[in-house]
């Protein structure tokens, strides 16, 4: 039996920047952040929430998935997690896939998902209040996916094919709030599909009332993200027209992200 019982947990989506959000959980006492790309939004956070920082779990090296780990470690001691293969801000535990990193208590699974950038990692625990979580970084948006910075689309089909794997009822937690000018590309993409329709009108009575989109699930994902779906004969045949040429999986996959690049 485990001595300590990760119940309870809130998640929170603190926004900053443009559109991203630094996820934070906590158990009323302690707290994990998730890339904080600036630090005063999630001090602000510990402060009104009493809150005391134990660990930061970082997904790949961009500056606004970083930039306020060091000002973090400085103010609360708190045990900085990343990718092994990236440079962030020094002295970190360096992680590769099939790594764990324990923090409030859950044991989060190492995924390498490279693609958006090479050594990009993400974070999965199967049972946090008794569902599935997971942090993705910019690797799987609801709706869409990263851009391919540093890796391949070979690489990024593999990275979402790894994710897309997890339990439906995983919450999926993605790095920025990018769901409803992702949907509008989805719904050219396929513009049958009748949950991604439904998902669009939810989403856009969210966003009106300035509330976030995310967590996803893995589930809804599977049905509505095309970058999910890309095997599918409507979204093979839309990407084909396109690109006529692609004739197996990754060259669909590689014409779906290009589309999306010039999408306007
Ligand atoms: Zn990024
Ligand atoms: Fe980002």
């Amino acid at each position: 039996m485990a001595f300590y019982n990760p119940r309870f947990m809130e998640l929170i989506a603190l926004p900053a920047f443009e559109d991203n959000y630094l996820w934070l959980l906590h158990d009323g006492t302690q707290a994990l952040v998730v890339d904080p790309g600036a630090a005063p939004p999630v001090a602000d956070a510990l402060r009104r929430l009493g809150l005391r920082l134990a660990a930061i779990l970082v997904t790949h090296h961009h500056g606004d998935h970083t930039g306020g780990v060091a000002a973090l470690r400085e103010a609360t001691g708190a045990r900085v997690f990343g990718p092994a293969r990236e440079r962030i801000p020094e002295p970190f535990t360096p992680l590769t896939g099939g790594d764990r990193a324990l923090a409030l208590g859950i044991a989060f699974r190492v995924i390498d998902v490279p693609g958006h950038t090479a050594g990009h990692i993400a974070y999965f625990a199967d049972d946090v209040d008794g569902a599935p979580l997971l942090f993705c970084g910019d690797t799987l948006f609801s709706g869409g996916c990263g851009r391919l910075f540093e890796g391949t689309p070979a690489q990024m089909l593999a990275s979402l094919d790894a994710l897309a794997a997890l339990p439906a009822s995983t919450r999926v937690c993605c790095a920025h709030e990018y769901t409803l000018s992702n949907l509008r590309f989805a719904r050219v993409v396929e513009p049958a599909n009748a949950a991604l329709a439904g998902h669009e009108r939810q989403c856009q009575g969210l966003r009106a009332q300035g509330l976030p989109t995310l967590p996803s699930s893995v589930g809804l994902e599977r049905a509505i993200n095309p970058f999910l779906r890309s095997r599918e004969a409507a979204v093979a045949q839309a990407a084909r027209v396109r690109a006529p040429a692609a004739n197996d999986d990754v060259a669909v996959f590689a014409a779906l992200r290009q589309w999306k690049n010039e999408f306007k």
